[in-house]
């Protein structure tokens, strides 16, 4: 069977934009390497302008029914012991990623889409003007147009020969649960020598404690997560924070090669969204509002192109125009704060000019999200 749309990849950007092209009368199938439910490495900070994405999409009942928490304030505290704690413009959301893709997905294929987990895409060939046919280890799949949506970095982009894997990455992250009392409705950034950690709470009571530094630091550190956790509790409230909780995961998530360097838009003709397209720093809190309004970018577009409204080269120029426009300041501002939360002395400085100048850090805030 031919679709309208192929999606790869069944993260927010891929389930968010199947559902909105089903809803819109297109074809669509969604391949998701995975199955669900299934625990992913995240910061699991929902940006409040998700919740607007989440609200059109239809799904916000669900978001919450699911025990979403509610994170009012942001927390900013270095290895020295300065510490800065600002309100959110809004409320922001927690909620794991083993409940959110899970949902996200059941509500793409509850529009129509044909959901397909457990199918790794392996290839692809083809273009706009011509159909393409897409590789998968369950088969082939043909498209009239195919979406990019498989995240930050996977074997598919040395198969398509992306620029961007020219440059290496220094950076590892780790996730794990953790349960105690009292983690409050706040999103936490403890920066420390060698990476930041983010503490916040998701539901059922736990906190989502998620890390990111240098390969060289895990090494000197030891090699394993926790002993790079270790490393970072030099900072004294990460430390303070950590002590009143248990690790309830089995295990850790990991990533390596964190891929935070520009991307490219298109392929060929291939139009990639969320991390596939740019990925922002970790510590915004902004990837997957971020995937969820890139995905609200290129629906419209792609239901114009394939109802014969649009042509191929306008497709492309509208929408890496408009990608850059919502996304290009706030990419700039995340790679900058992400860059000085490695350097003792400028997170110093920061936490610092925050604590004293609030509206400077309400303008960090709003620079770095929708
Ligand atoms: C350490 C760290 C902390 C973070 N913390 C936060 C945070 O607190 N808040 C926030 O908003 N963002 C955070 N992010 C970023 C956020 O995780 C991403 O921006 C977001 O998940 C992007 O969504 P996506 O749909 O583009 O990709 P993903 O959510 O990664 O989904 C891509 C999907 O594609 C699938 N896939 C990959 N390859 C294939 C293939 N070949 N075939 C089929 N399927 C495939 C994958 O299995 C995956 O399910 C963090 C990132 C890191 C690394």
């Amino acid at each position: 069977m031919s679709y309208d749309v192929v999606i790869i990849g069944g993260g927010l950007a891929g389930c968010s934009a199947a559902r909105q092209l089903a809803q819109r009368g297109h074809d669509v199938c969604l391949l998701e390497q995975h199955t669900y439910p299934r625990h992913k490495l995240c910061g699991e900070f929902l940006s409040p302008e998700a919740q607007d994405s989440f609200r059109q999409l239809g799904v916000l009942d669900a978001v919450m029914a699911a025990g979403a928490q509610s994170i009012g304030r942001t927390r900013l505290t270095d290895a020295r012991g300065a510490t800065t704690e600002h309100p959110l413009p809004r409320p922001a959301l927690g909620l794991s990623r083993y409940r959110l893709d899970a949902l996200l997905f059941e509500a793409a294929g509850t529009a129509g889409v044909d959901g397909r987990s457990g199918t790794r895409v392996t290839g692809l060939q083809g273009s706009l003007a011509e159909g393409f046919v897409v590789d998968t280890t369950d088969g082939t799949v043909e498209g009239r147009m195919v979406l990019g949506a498989y995240g930050r970095r996977t074997r598919l982009d040395r198969t398509l020969d992306r620029p961007f894997l020219d440059e290496s990455s220094p950076y590892v992250g780790f996730k794990a649960h953790y349960k105690g009392p009292g983690v409050p409705d706040t999103i936490e950034l403890h920066s420390a020598p060698g990476g930041y950690c983010g503490v916040s709470p998701v539901e059922g009571t736990r906190a989502n404690v998620c890390w990111i530094g240098r390969v060289d630091a895990l090494k000197a550190a030891g090699g394993t997560p926790e002993a790079m956790l270790a490393d970072l509790r030099q900072n004294p409230a990460l430390e303070a924070r950590l002590q009143g909780l248990q690790r309830v995961s089995d295990r850790f998530e990991a990533v390596s090669q964190v891929p935070l360097m520009p991307k490219d838009r298109f392929v060929d003709d291939v139009c990639m969204v969320g991390d596939s397209a740019g990925m922002i720093a970790p510590l915004c809190g902004d990837g997957m509002a971020m995937a969820l309004q890139a995905a609200d970018l290129v629906v419209p577009l792609a239901s114009e192109v394939l109802r014969g409204e649009r042509p191929a080269p306008s497709f492309r120029r509208a929408y890496d125009r408009q990608w850059r426009q919502t996304f290009g300041t706030r990419m700039r501002m995340g790679r900058w704060v992400h860059a000085a939360a490695f350097r003792p002395g400028a997170a110093h400085t920061l936490v610092r000019a925050c604590q004293w100048l609030p509206p400077l850090a309400r303008w960090l805030i709003r620079s770095t999200r929708g």
